[in-house]
Parts: C-alpha cells; structure tokens; sequence
C-alpha cells in the first residue's frame, strides 16, 4: 500500500484516542461508561471472564448495549511470572510462562466465547495482561502478535509510551501509554503530540478514582480528560480500540511487516 501523506480520520480529525480500561471493574460499568456515553465516545472494556463479569453479566451486557467495546483480557487473567520480573499482578496458578500455544489459543477461544454471549460480536481486541507479550519460557518462549492475530482485530502490545502511525503499525501489537497514577496535564501533552503526528494513541486505565484499583487515575483528571475530549472532538476522534482498527484496515492500512513482531520489552 502507498504511504498516504495526509490520512483523515472519519470526520476529519488529526488524531485518535482509545481509552482501555482494564479488570472489568464495578467502577467503569457505574460511572465511566455512562460519563462516554453521554459525550458520544466509545471506550474500550478489557473483560477477564473470572473475575468482575460472572457476578455482574447484565451490567456488561448493557455497557455492551451503549456502544462500548468489551476486549478480551483472558478468563484467569495470567501474567509471566519471570524470576528477574518485579512483581506484578499475579494470579497464583496462572503463569504465562507455562502457557503452550494451545493453553493460551484455548482459554482465548473460551473468553471469546463468554464475551459473545454478553455483547454478540465476533470483533474485537485483545488486551493483554500486565502487558505483557509472550508465553513459555527460555528456548520455548514465544510471541503473542501471531495468536493475537489470529484471533483479534488487534491487541495492545507492549507498554512502550508509543504513538500508533497508521502507515507504520502490527495491529497484534500497538504501542500504548499508561494512564492510571497520570495528571490530565501529562495526559493532554501525550494527545497534542499523537495530533502533531496524525496518530492514534491509545491509553491503559485500571481504577477511576481511590480506593477503585491500586493501580488508578484520579476522578477529578479523569473528568478533565474527557471533557477535554469533548471539546476538542473536531480534531481529536475519540474511540474504542475495535473502532479505530477496523476504521484503519478498512482504509487498507495493513501491518507492516518490519513491525510484525512485537518487542516484548
Ligand atoms: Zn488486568
């Protein structure tokens, strides 16, 4: 495909923004999918099927009903537990490093199944757990972009403060920000430079508000951003991750193959 020079997002923006909010948690059915909906974006949802869905369907089912992307997040929510890896959010018995291709494939399949269920697509991304990007370990460790590619539209990869380039992309690994612990300020300055770029630029959120997640972003910053988001909605589109990959690949932008395996950092 020919590099396009300038590429126009659907209503002419100059960039666009997907919010990911992580670990299907009471607060983001309660208040952060309402408070998208009533400013008209869609947000991304990454669902792990054991934990804060099976109690809750009929929430999920409805933040599904607004519009709103619910991701695949795994069922166990498993993360490597590498020796030499600062401890993270560990599922005990859930180690990505045991993972073989058909554990992971399987429990994918198996969410995905749920997920369908609840909001009756068979599209959408994959977020992955504690950011990280492989299964097995040593000689056998092995790259997620392949599977995810497989099976998503596209996946978050590595958590490596990196604006998404339309004409330089692997829709199984887009870079992406950490949001949680971040002032709307930061934030701000991170969109402006994702619209220098005509980019997309895509934000990872647990909790909204103390006392929600340990990992969080204050409510007060939270509200400034989407306000912010509002009034800027001309130039900046903001919307789920399925949204914005779909809208790329059917513009024919495809990965490009010197980006086709992620850096597991
Ligand atoms: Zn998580």
């Amino acid at each position: 495909m020919e590099a396009k020079q300038t590429f126009v997002w659907p209503e002419g923006q100059r960039c666009a923004v997907s919010l990911t909010y992580d670990d299907a948690l009471p607060v983001h059915h309660k208040m952060v999918a309402p408070l998208l909906t009533a400013k008209r974006f869609t947000g991304t949802f990454n669902i792990s099927a054991h934990r804060g869905f099976t109690e809750n369907t009929g929430a999920w089912k409805h933040v599904a009903s607004l519009g709103h992307e619910l991701g695949n997040h795994t069922l166990f929510h498993p993360c490597r537990r590498d020796p030499d890896r600062p401890k993270g959010s560990w599922v005990p018995h859930y180690d990505l490093c045991d993972y073989s291709v058909q554990r992971w494939t399987d429990e994918m399949r198996v969410a995905n199944c749920l997920l369908n269920q609840i909001d009756g697509q068979s599209e959408r991304t994959f977020g992955n757990t504690c950011c990280h990007t492989s299964i097995g370990r040593g000689d056998h460790e092995k790259d997620l972009s392949e599977l995810i590619d497989r099976m998503f539209v596209a996946g978050r990869g590595p958590l490596n403060n990196e604006i998404v380039r339309p004409a330089s992309l692997s829709y199984p690994a887009l870079g992406h920000f950490n949001g949680d612990r971040k002032s709307f300020v930061d934030i701000q300055q991170d969109i402006e430079r994702a619209g220098d770029m005509n980019g997309w630029i895509i934000f990872m959120i647990h909790g909204v508000g103390k006392g929600t997640h340990k990992g969080f972003i204050d409510t007060d910053e939270h509200k400034q951003l989407i306000d912010y988001l509002e009034a800027n909605s001309s130039r900046i589109w903001t919307a789920s991750m399925v949204r914005v990959a779909k809208h790329l690949r059917s513009a024919g932008y495809e990965t490009t193959p010197n980006k086709a395996i992620a850096d597991d950092a």
